[in-house]
């Protein structure tokens, strides 16, 4: 008998995983089998460090290609850039890491805590098998953990769809830096315009990410294609512009879904949610991986309580959920109301009347 089976690849399933397979449960993680180009949430804030460091991960993020993250410049309601010096928070600095290998580090990690490694395509499949026990392609299991991000590709007896706060989309992609870079370097910078905003940041390897957020709407009404719309873009962004300087496109555009989302209930008979399949944020946020991270290990001490019989922790574990997805709307809400440059261009509008 299992005593969990995770479903997911990123931070909150590894980090689960990790710390329950730690503790000495028998773990099962199903994983999927995707090759993209790249995966986005490149950038990490100082907090990650001590997270890595809990789950005695350090090691296998050592390995990963990365480089300091010295803070954040913005361009938000002001268009000379305010600083965010990393050097002023615990830790000093973040990381720019390359986001596929932060995944696989951790999923070694995983394997060599112990935790089973299960490789499937599309979704694993899970029935009850009476109570207290669920099917899976592993054998029986205890518990179920979906950790499958925005995708929240399992819908659990008695879990709750989700709750849409913001719709909104990213479009990404990568360049090979050029000489623009040299004033950046090191930094991540936010840049507000008129349809959206723009971050843009460095990779590991002398490549850069640059990722245009906007409402859903933005793609279709764009029909002379996005390297059209980014040029015009770029003419309200003299930021970005002035670091894209010389850069060439080294992929493709990526769509990427940014809504805010949230649920009702975060754990049931048998079943929990973790990371962005939980509680997904606008990237603005800059921390999904750090929440990814800490709600795995909170997950994993959920359920590890809960394999003892002691319920008390799943009930704790909703409510720090609630309690994060109420902090996370109170400090998003007031980011917005910072930006008044287009209060009546739509993206602004949509949000202004969110606050
Ligand atoms: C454009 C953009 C930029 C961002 N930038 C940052 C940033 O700079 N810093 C930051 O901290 N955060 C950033 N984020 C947010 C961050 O990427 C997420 O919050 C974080 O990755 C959530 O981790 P997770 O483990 O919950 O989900 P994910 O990282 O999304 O992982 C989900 C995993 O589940 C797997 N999966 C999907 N379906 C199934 C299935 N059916 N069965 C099994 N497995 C499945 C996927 O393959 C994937 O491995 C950004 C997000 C976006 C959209």
């Amino acid at each position: 008998m299992i005593d969990a089976a995770i479903f997911g690849g990123g931070p909150a399933a590894t980090a689960a995983a990790i710390a329950l397979a730690r503790r000495g449960r028998r773990v099962a993680l199903f994983t999927r089998r995707a090759n993209p180009a790249f995966l986005v949430g490149e950038t990490l804030p100082p907090a990650a460090d001590s997270l890595l460091a809990r789950l005695n991960a350090n090691p296998y993020f050592d390995r990963c290609p990365k480089m300091e993250s010295l803070g954040i410049l913005s361009s938000w309601g002001c268009t000379e850039p305010e600083v965010q010096d990393f050097m002023l928070q615990p830790g000093g600095r973040g990381w720019h890491v390359d986001r596929k290998a932060l995944n696989q580090a951790l999923l070694d990690a995983a394997a060599d805590s112990g935790a089973r490694i299960e490789w499937i395509a599309g979704r694993a499949r899970v029935s009850r098998a009476g109570a207290g026990e669920w099917l899976t392609g592993a054998g029986p299991a205890r518990f179920l953990i979906d950790a499958t991000g925005r995708a929240s590709a399992y819908a659990f007896p008695g879990s709750p769809s989700h709750r849409v706060a913001d719709m909104a989309i990213s479009l990404v992609r990568h360049w090979r830096s050029g000489s623009g870079e040299s004033t950046y370097s090191g930094w991540t910078l936010i840049e507000a315009c008129e349809e959206g905003w723009c971050y843009s940041a460095p990779l590991p390897g002398g490549n850069i990410v640059a990722s245009f957020q906007t409402g859903p709407d933005w793609p279709r009404t764009r029909p002379a294609g996005w390297d059209a719309a980014w040029s015009v873009l770029l003419t309200q962004l003299p930021e970005t512009s002035r670091r894209l300087g010389g850069a060439q496109p080294v992929s493709d555009w990526r769509l990427f879904s940014t809504v805010s989302k949230t649920r009702s209930a975060f754990s049931g008979p048998g079943w929990f949610v973790a990371g962005d399949a939980a509680n997904a944020c606008d990237p603005l946020s800059g921390s999904g991986v750090v929440r990814a991270l800490r709600d795995g290990m909170r997950v994993a001490w959920a359920v590890d309580c809960a394999l003892d019989g002691d319920a008390a922790p799943a009930g704790a574990y909703d409510e720090m959920q609630r309690a994060e997805w109420r902090a996370y709307l109170t400090e998003s809400r007031w980011y917005y109301s910072l930006e008044s440059r287009w209060q009546e261009a739509p993206f602004w509008r949509t949000r202004a009347a969110e606050s």
